[in-house]
Order: C-alpha cells, then structure tokens, then sequence
C-alpha cells in the first residue's frame, strides 16, 4: 500500500506501466539484434574468421533514432503516448510515419498494471502480476515480430514464478508451480516430436515449451490444458483471418508464442480457476 488509496496507487503504476511500457519498445526492437550480433560473432569465432570491429549496440547505446532519417530522437520526443500524439504519428525531421505500435504497447502495459495494482494491491502480489505482465507482453512481441522467444526473457519469467511461489506472492503452491514447469515443458516437447515423427516438420519451437512452462509456474499445473486450449483457438482463428487476408508471410509460419500469451493474459484477468471452471476441468 503506497498511498493508501487504491485508486491512487494503481493509478501511479499505470504511469509507471508507460514508462516501462516505452522501453519494452526498445527492448522488442534492439533484442533480437543484440542476439543475432552474439550469433554471428560465435559463429566467426567458431570458423576462425576476423570480424570486423562494430560499433557497441545494446539495450542502452546508440540513442534512439528515426529509422528514416536517423533524426536523434529528443526526450521531449520519447513521453510515451504523449509525444506520439503531439507529433501527430510523425517524425518531427523528415515526416515519415512512427508506428502506431509504440504508442499501443505503452497504453497496454499502463492498463495492464492499472489491473494488477486494483485488484491485488501495491504489494509484493501485485508487483509479481505487474512484472508477469511486462516480460509476457515483451515475449509475445518478439516472437510477432521475429518467432524468437529469447531464453533471456522465458527463464526469468519462469525463475521469478518459482521465486514467487516460493514466497507466497501468488497463490500457487510451490509442488504446484513446479509440476506446471514440468508439465508445461514435456507435454510440448512431446507434441513437437510427435509433429515431427509423423510430418517431418518443425510445428513450433523450443522456445514455446519454456513460455509454458513458465506459464504452468504461474497459474498451477492445474491451468496447463485451458491455458493450451485458449492458445490454440486465438491461434486458430487469427491464423485463418490471416490467410483470408492473405497477410501470411513467406512459408506460412504463424508464431505460437503470441497465443500463448493471450492466454496467458486471460488467465491473469479472468482468474485460473474461472477458466477451469469454464471448460469443466
Ligand atoms: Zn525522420
């Protein structure tokens, strides 16, 4: 409890949720590059190549730029949602449009820790929820954009799962927590093989047992099959509305880790137990 009024402290989380929200988008964009960078580099090691020295690239440096006109972007133009607006969707140097996604993932993740302050609290709970919230909606967006789920991203957010179990911040017992890892990791990897056996294709990636898994740490190896069923029917219709709109891209291949992300998202607002419920389990 911050300020003793609920309303107040959820509400200074949401602009919290913005600010956070603003450097996910940073993270989405930079992360992937970081990881293909340290690829590159191994494989040069590996084959004994000399690669040429580069510039330092993370997290933190070079300063954001417009990717049209590498107009460095001031603070004034980085207030999350704020400047979007001001700026009318534009870049203030060359005019080229700046996505509306930067915009949409700050109100997102400022909702979504309006939502866990509200209702758990500004509390040890309610910090746990906030943070679940951020790595999921970062993962879900990188694997969108990439179909990468980075092991930087799924084994914190299933470490802090356990770690949470563990001190009671959420209410999933630890034997619990664990045998959703467990259950999440095997029932997937099973199904890939399977795929795999009878096809001779890849259906998803290794990256998607470990969102699970960390997804059953979170809500209970009890929620592993609503949590499976919810991934596979927004997968299933958002997969179909693509292929009407013919905005598949090359080979077809829809990522899964968003999906389970919705899920994982419903989960968190509708509570695991109505979703058990709803599906009779
Ligand atoms: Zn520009």
């Amino acid at each position: 409890m911050l300020s003793g009024m609920p309303w107040l402290d959820a509400s200074v989380f949401a602009l919290l949720g913005l600010l956070i929200g603003s450097f996910l988008n940073v993270v989405v964009y930079r992360l992937p590059k970081m990881m293909e960078r340290q690829w590159q580099l191994e494989a040069a090691e590996m084959s004994g190549q000399e690669l040429p020295a580069q510039e330092p690239f993370n997290l933190m440096v070079p300063r954001s730029r417009c990717p049209h006109c590498a107009h460095p972007i001031a603070w004034y133009e980085n207030i999350p949602v704020v400047s979007y607006l001001a700026l009318g969707g534009k870049c203030s140097a060359c005019k080229a449009p700046i996505s509306a996604r930067y915009p949409l993932v700050e109100a997102t993740l400022a909702a979504l820790f309006f939502y866990c302050i509200r209702t758990y609290g500004a509390n040890t709970t309610g910090y746990a929820w906030c943070a679940f919230s951020a790595i999921l909606l970062t993962l879900a967006l990188i694997d969108w954009d990439t179909t990468l789920l980075p092991d930087d991203l799924t084994l914190p957010l299933l470490w802090l799962g356990m770690i949470a179990a563990a001190l009671h911040w959420i209410p999933v017992s630890l034997n619990d927590a664990l045998w959703g890892a467990v259950g999440g990791y095997m029932s997937l990897w099973l199904v890939y093989w399977g795929f795999k056996l009878a096809t001779g294709k890849e259906g998803m990636g290794f990256g998607d047992f470990k969102l699970f898994a960390a997804l059953g740490v979170w809500f209970g190896w009890q929620t592993l099959i609503p949590i499976i069923l919810i991934a596979s029917v927004i997968g299933a219709v958002i997969g179909i509305a693509m292929k009407f709109n013919s905005s598949l891209r090359e080979g077809g291949y829809v990522p899964f880790g968003p999906f389970l992300a919705g899920a994982g998202f419903s989960a968190l607002v509708l509570g695991p137990a109505a979703l058990r419920q709803a599906m009779g389990l």
